[in-house]
């Protein structure tokens, strides 16, 4: 099961996690869920385009700053 949220009469809003990652944060944006169902390799691809993305952005801003 994915982390989510459950709302408790006396604790409130508690997080129920699913993985390690919100265990030890207790933080959502930490939850990788969705990524654990892809093998490592497809991660490693995932990121390398995210990275690809954003040395773009880098250097959009440094030219900007010229
Ligand atoms: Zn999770």
């Amino acid at each position: 099961m994915k982390c989510h949220y459950i709302q408790d009469e006396i604790a409130g809003k508690v997080l129920i996690p699913g993985c390690w990652g919100t265990v030890h944060s207790n933080d959502m944006s930490d939850c990788y869920c969705d990524r654990s169902k892809k093998s490592p390799e497809q991660v490693i691809e995932d990121l390398k385009e995210q990275v690809k993305k954003l040395k773009k952005q880098l250097n959009e801003k440094t030219t900007n700053m010229q």
